[in-house]
């Protein structure tokens, strides 16, 4: 599979690495966003963080439209 992006943008097709969790496009090292996330999990009585944080992988476009500018 090739990036979207690349793609969209008319660029040389470039072999995509990931996936937009949101929009689902594949995506090349250069457009694909990396954010750490904490994760919560439901411990006893509360809420608990993992120490380790996971990994969430956006598009340019979603991480800018998450990011609200
Ligand atoms: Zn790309
Ligand atoms: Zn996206």
């Amino acid at each position: 599979m090739n990036c979207y992006d690349c793609h969209d943008q008319e660029r040389p097709a470039t072999v995509a690495v990931a996936l937009c969790i949101r929009c689902g496009a594949a995506l090349c090292t250069a457009h694909s966003q990396t954010r750490p996330v904490p994760v919560h999990r439901v411990r006893g009585m509360g809420l608990a963080t993992s120490p380790h944080l996971a990994r969430r992988i956006t598009c340019t476009v979603c991480h800018k439209a998450e990011a609200g500018s």
